[in-house]
């Protein structure tokens, strides 16, 4: 067993931290108060090598791993995670194409993304269908050469700034097997018939856009189809959550660890009785178990990170993962914005955008009771 990272892992890592030290901290405050994409900072971590450097050499990526990924993504969100999930969710669901795309698909859309000519996103949640996804009611339905889409989405990723989609919808309603009934579709926002609107007033991460999205007959070329077989979405979408949820793991440990270093500076710094703050056991305590909930997460995340590169597709330990992740984050932010006390509720001091943006963790990809159904019925099975 061997518990390091690389020296390759390393320089990413830190190449990743000095990156977002030196580029997040000017814009994060204006790009959250104002709901506003950080265009040049997404370029600039493009070409970069930072988003979806998991994309081969041949379609414009790196050819990282999902741990060296996921490094990345930790140490975007220790230093700001509005700005971090903003700049990774422009390449979310690259990896469906990549894995799974026709290679006209993985020429014309991945090289854009990974250089920053493109932004995309990922579109299963439907107003009537969030944790089930097999009870979306978009439609798409083959029409000579081309597809006609009709539904809504809502929460989309980039869905009102992005350049195309990928969406899932029902294109077999008559199969026995509910799982065999959807496809994905990369759909360019661009086309007749898509709305996408930017829905105001996130809690937090509001460098991302999330929008409410509809189709109205919108007429895509059936190349478009995502592979060349209708049925395979579920399917895909499953494999495709092993990767995310890992990522997303590392959205939680940066997060912790970013409001973990804030709180420790803070209590050394502030007086109160005559003494720091750290003076004080009970306080003292509480960064003991900050500090060993985040090597909880750390642990748990790199491992089903290192498994996953190994061709060790756990679905189980992914779901432990991502749940215990976002869980022991939200603590540890929570703790990290208490040891601030009054001032750990103004924004000035830095703390409570962790708070707000934390809990999407324990929500999007997989809410934590949908992880825990994955676990449960992995260990006794389906009932
Ligand atoms: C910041 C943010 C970004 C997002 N980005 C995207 C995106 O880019 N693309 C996209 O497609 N979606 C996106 N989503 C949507 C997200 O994936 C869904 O919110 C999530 O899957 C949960 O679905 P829901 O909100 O409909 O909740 P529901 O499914 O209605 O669940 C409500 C509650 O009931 C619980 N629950 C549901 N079913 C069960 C059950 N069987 N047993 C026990 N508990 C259950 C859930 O865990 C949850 O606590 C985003 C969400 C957020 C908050």
């Amino acid at each position: 067993m061997d518990f390091g990272l690389t020296d390759e892992q390393k320089d990413i890592k830190y190449a990743a931290r000095d990156f977002a030290e030196k580029e997040f901290s000017d814009i994060a405050e204006s790009c959250d108060e104002k709901e506003i994409f950080p265009r040049e900072v997404w370029k600039k971590a493009c070409q970069l090598g930072f988003v979806g450097s998991f994309v081969e050499p041949a379609y414009g990526g790196s050819g990282l791993g999902l741990l060296d990924y996921t490094l990345i993504a930790e140490e975007f969100w220790r230093v700001d995670p509005g700005i971090g999930q903003a700049l990774f969710s422009t390449a979310f669901g690259a990896e469906i194409i990549e894995k799974h795309g026709t290679e006209e698909q993985k020429t014309s859309y991945l090289p854009a993304v990974v250089r920053g000519e493109k932004i995309m996103g990922l579109a299963t949640t439907e107003p009537d269908a969030g944790s089930d996804i097999t009870s979306i009611k978009t439609t798409a339905v083959r029409q000579g050469d081309t597809y006609v889409i009709n539904g809504s989405k809502t929460m989309i990723g980039n869905g009102s700034i992005g350049d195309f989609l990928l969406v899932l919808c029902l294109t077999n309603p008559e199969r026995p097997k509910i799982h065999d009934r959807f496809s994905f579709f990369i759909v360019e926002t661009g086309r007749v018939g898509y709305d996408g609107t930017h829905m105001h007033g996130k809690m937090g991460l509001r460098a991302y856009d999330s929008a409410d999205v509809s189709f109205d007959g919108v007429e895509i070329p059936a190349t478009n189809l995502l592979g060349d077989v209708e049925g395979k979405g579920f399917y895909q979408a499953m494999d495709f959550f092993n990767m995310s949820r890992t990522w997303v793991g590392g959205f939680a440990l940066g997060a912790a660890q970013g409001a973990m270093e804030k709180a420790i500076r803070h209590i050394r710094e502030r007086k109160q009785f005559g003494h720091p703050l750290s003076h004080f056991q009970a306080l003292r305590f509480k960064v003991a178990e900050m500090a060993t909930y985040v090597e909880m997460i750390r642990n748990m995340v790199y491992k089903a990170a290192w498994n996953m590169d190994r061709g060790l597709k756990d679905h189980k330990l992914v779901a432990m993962a991502k749940w215990i992740a976002g869980s022991l984050a939200v603590k540890v932010v929570d703790e990290a914005l208490q040891l601030h006390g009054g001032y750990g509720y103004f924004s000035d001091y830095g703390i409570e955008k962790y708070y707000r943006a934390v809990k999407a963790v324990e929500i999007y990809e997989g809410t934590k009771e949908i992880e825990k159904h994955i676990i449960s019925n992995e260990i006794l099975g389906r009932e």
